[in-house]
């Protein structure tokens, strides 16, 4: 099969790799029908984190092919949506909702998924199926259920995003656009949506978002702030993982407001007496995407939210690497990929 491989920051490759094979009984294989890149893969691609002949990818959508002897909920023929961590679904963390920290869990990003196939573990807890083959239109939307939609999501939820609130939005990427419009869809009141990127900041409007905050940093504290009366916003989804933006992010909530925090983590060190001083509640990390996993697909199969929008660049497989440029280059928000 031809699959993605990052032989080192920058050098992106589609390669043959063997055909993945059921290893445990609990695996099921499927034909991948989309993959996509994350802004997440851009960490190694830029050097920020190493890498060295790695297979890539981490959402994916498809068919099923193959299911271990042990494997319940999903059959062969079956289109399915899964979480970038496999999960049992069974064990005292999956059963609270936080399927991202399974006993168990495996990172798909581990096996990759930008890929013709890929070998799914847990597949009874980690994959879902959807009521029917879908419409070929919705397979992007779909798609941003297995990672980006359930990030930004989760992050709404942690934010404690409802009626009567106002929700900030740190960062323009594909997660921050989905927060925008899942605080929306969970009855915000107000999305503040920071974003100095007109294409950006029209999709935002798009998902939902009633202001638009051009400032960074510290300034753009000033300005959410201004925004609500001098309180700053209930609830706030860090969607970026800089320094810069979790202080501003925290910066931007009022007392007794909630931060919802997905944007992986780089080299962040929160002070803590400004921590202290704000008396805001913090909550965040790898998203447990499975939670969300059949209320997102109902909502997209029912066309009630069209988060495939998100997707502004579409390439072959083959061309994977030009989805890695164009989104370094900020040339694309998010790249779809089709084996
Ligand atoms: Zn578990």
């Amino acid at each position: 099969m031809r699959a993605v491989v990052m032989h080192e920051p920058g050098d992106v490759r589609v390669e043959d790799r063997p055909d993945p094979r059921i290893e445990e009984p609990t695996d099921a294989i499927i034909a991948v029908t989309a993959a996509c890149v994350c802004g997440s893969d851009l960490w190694p691609y830029r050097g920020a984190e190493s890498v060295h002949d790695q297979v890539m990818g981490h959402e994916y959508v498809g068919v099923v092919e193959e299911v271990g002897p042990e494997v319940s909920t999903i059959k062969g023929g079956d289109f399915v949506v899964g979480s970038f961590w496999a999960s049992d679904g069974t064990c005292e963390i999956c059963r609270s909702g936080y399927e991202a920290y399974c006993v168990h869990r495996v990172p798909m990003g581990a096996i990759g998924t930008q890929a013709q196939r890929a070998r799914i573990p847990l597949a009874d807890g980690t994959l879902v199926a959807t009521p029917a083959m879908p419409d070929e239109d919705l397979l992007p939307s779909l798609l941003t259920a297995s990672d980006v939609l359930g990030t930004g999501w989760f992050a709404a939820v942690a934010a404690e995003a409802g009626p009567g609130k106002t929700v900030a939005v740190v960062g323009d990427g594909a997660v921050g656009l989905m927060g925008i419009l899942a605080a929306r869809r969970l009855g915000a009141d107000r999305v503040i949506a920071c974003s100095r990127h007109e294409d950006r900041q029209a999709l935002a409007r798009e998902f939902g978002a009633t202001d638009i905050v051009t400032e960074r940093g510290d300034d753009a504290v000033v300005r959410i702030k201004e925004l609500t009366d001098g309180l700053g916003a209930h609830s706030t989804i860090e969607a970026v993982g800089t320094q810069e933006s979790m202080m501003q992010a925290i910066g931007a909530t009022r007392p007794g407001g909630h931060v919802g925090f997905v944007g992986v983590s780089h080299d962040v060190a929160i002070p803590g007496g400004p921590l202290f001083m704000a008396g805001v509640h913090l909550h965040g990390g790898p998203a447990p995407v499975r939670r969300f996993l059949p209320e997102l697909i109902d909502l997209i199969w029912n066309r009630e939210i069209d988060p495939g929008r998100v997707f502004d660049l579409q390439l072959p497989l083959e061309d994977a690497a030009e989805g890695y440029r164009a989104m370094d280059e900020r040339r694309a928000i998010k790249a779809l990929l089709w084996p």
